[in-house]
């Protein structure tokens, strides 16, 4: 319940807030101001109005005096009379020294007054306070002989009538103090608040500078107007120094931005027209190479006539480089091709056993002159036909079991191949027990031209484009490829792809 209220009264705006708070503070002042000169001015004309009665009591017990003693009820009923003339005395009673009242219509009656009675027992003035009137009452002596006592009865009224109109003016001046304090409370506070809503507006509109205005109005370039030079002033100064600068920052961004765009822009074009050249170069290349591989074998058979031994020897050196020419020159163009999106994958069904079989006899003789056992295994899981593009992945594959062959001088080199229907994949691992790989390199040994060891007096060859070309690969069949490695023990990649069994499931790749 307190919360509520809490929550909805810090909802309310801040120049309501305070303008009640001051409204409230100031009638609190003057309600309380008015009760206390009330209650000031009940005391003093209650002390007043008991000296009075005292007074008048003292005076009557001295002139009265010969009259009680005499019992002489005409004069005290002249005396009484004559009191009671005044605004102030309601009634005035004489008592006997047995306490019965006399000097009235009723004189000379037996009765006994019970305050007659309590008056002559009764030593100094006797005062009892009731709703608008004071009554008070003493005894009367003479020479130590009891004579009577007397009572009078005096009229508050007068004075109650004067508390109502005070009280009656201190209302009208709380309310009429409560309206001026609201409305210098709602000045005030606006004057504060103001400058605060020209600030808020200035912040929104730094925010977000194309939403529309609901504030107030603010100064032409945007920035929070600077009211006075108080505290709200120099926070509106500082706020709008900060705004400059943040405006400056702005603008160095976009400017950069573009910079960047133009670079980029650029970047790209040279990408395009360094792959096309690349792409040119390439297939210039192969034409003339493939020229000398092929005049070389034929000079190799015999076709030019015999051949001495070292003329054998130069012609197979001839032909190897060359084909390590030829390969490096396909790397390229595969590589130009995968960055300019123009691999096209031709998918068709094939038997992924027989692939794998003609793959182990295709690198088997890898192994001859090195002490490295192949071995290979085909799982139950895997399909006899499977959709996709063959030569691409053995293009992946054969790309694995060189590296595994190259860096394995003992121990064994293992290609498995197996398929999990529930995760809709087929899987071919490549494991050597070589040089493996160091942790650092783990990421980097698939991006282009990145080897292990690249330095000049390395001990394999290789051009680095073997594995970011096989990644290419299997990223554009929906695959992904991963290594374990540790060093000296072996490596292991893991091709994993898409289990397609029929062409007309296979789904579109967005390149990379
Ligand atoms: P290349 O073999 O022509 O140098 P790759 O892209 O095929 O280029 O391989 C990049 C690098 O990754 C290699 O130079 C080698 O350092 C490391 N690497 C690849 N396969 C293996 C492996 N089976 N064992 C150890 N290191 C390997």
């Amino acid at each position: 319940m307190f919360k509520a209220l809490r929550q909805r009264w810090d909802n309310f705006p801040l120049a309501a807030r305070l303008a009640v708070m001051i409204t409230s503070l100031v009638v609190v002042v003057v309600i309380s101001v008015t009760l206390l000169a009330i209650r000031r001015e009940q005391q003093t004309f209650r002390t007043e109005l008991r000296n009075q009665a005292s007074l008048i009591l003292d005076t009557l017990a001295v002139s009265s005096a010969d009259d009680l003693y005499l019992l002489d009820g005409d004069a005290l009923s002249d005396t009484v009379m004559h009191l009671n003339e005044s605004p102030l005395v309601i009634a005035t009673h004489f008592y006997d020294d047995q306490g019965r009242p006399i000097g009235e219509t009723t004189a000379g009656e037996l009765a006994v007054d019970p305050l007659g009675q309590q008056l002559l027992t009764t030593s100094g003035t006797w005062f009892d306070w009731e709703s608008d009137s004071l009554r008070a009452g003493r005894a009367i002596t003479a020479e130590r002989q009891q004579l009577g006592a007397v009572s009078v009865v005096l009229s508050t009224r007068a004075h109650n009538e004067k508390v109502a109109d005070t009280r009656q003016e201190g209302l009208i001046i709380a309310l009429g103090t409560a309206a001026l304090g609201g409305l210098l409370a709602i000045i005030m506070s606006q004057a504060i608040t103001n400058p605060l809503k020209d600030l808020l507006e200035a912040t929104r509109r730094l925010a977000a500078p194309d939403a529309v205005s609901v504030g107030p109005a603010l100064s032409t370039d945007g920035k929070a107007i600077v009211h006075a030079h108080d505290e709200v002033g120099q926070l509106a100064q500082a706020f709008n120094e900060m705004a400059d600068a943040i405006q400056k920052r702005e603008r160095d961004l976009r400017a950069q931005a573009e910079n960047l765009h133009v670079a980029t822009l650029r970047a790209q074009e040279a990408s395009r027209i360094k792959g096309e050249f690349l792409a040119n170069m390439s297939h210039e290349l192969r034409t003339p190479l493939n020229a000398i591989i092929g005049f070389g074998e034929l000079l190799l058979m015999g076709a030019g006539g015999p051949i001495s031994e070292q003329q054998e020897h130069y012609l197979k050196r001839l032909h190897e480089n060359g084909q390590r020419l030829l390969t490096l020159v396909s790397d390229i163009l595969d590589l130009t091709r995968i960055e300019a999106n123009r691999v096209e994958l031709a998918i068709k069904p094939f038997a992924p056993r027989s692939t794998v079989e003609r793959l182990v006899a295709q690198v088997a003789p890898l192994s001859k002159d090195k002490n490295v056992t192949f071995t290979h295994t085909i799982e139950a899981s895997l399909p006899q036909t499977l959709a996709g593009d063959e030569k691409r992945v053995e293009q992946v594959v054969v790309n694995l079991l060189s590296n595994a062959f190259k860096f394995t001088e003992q121990g064994t080199v293992t290609l498995k191949v197996w398929a999990d229907p529930e995760a809709k994949t087929w899987m071919l691992s490549v494991s050597d027990t070589g040089v493996g790989i160091p942790p650092h390199a783990l990421d980097v040994i698939f991006e282009e031209f990145r080897q292990v060891d690249g330095s000049s007096t390395r001990a394999y060859a290789g051009t680095g484009l073997g594995l970011a070309i096989a990644r290419n690969l299997v990223r554009i069949m929906g695959g992904q490829i991963k290594v374990d490695s540790q060093l000296e023990k072996g490596s292991t990649f893991t091709v994993s792809l898409p289990l397609v069994l029929t062409a007309e499931e296979v789904a579109p790749v967005v390149p990379a």
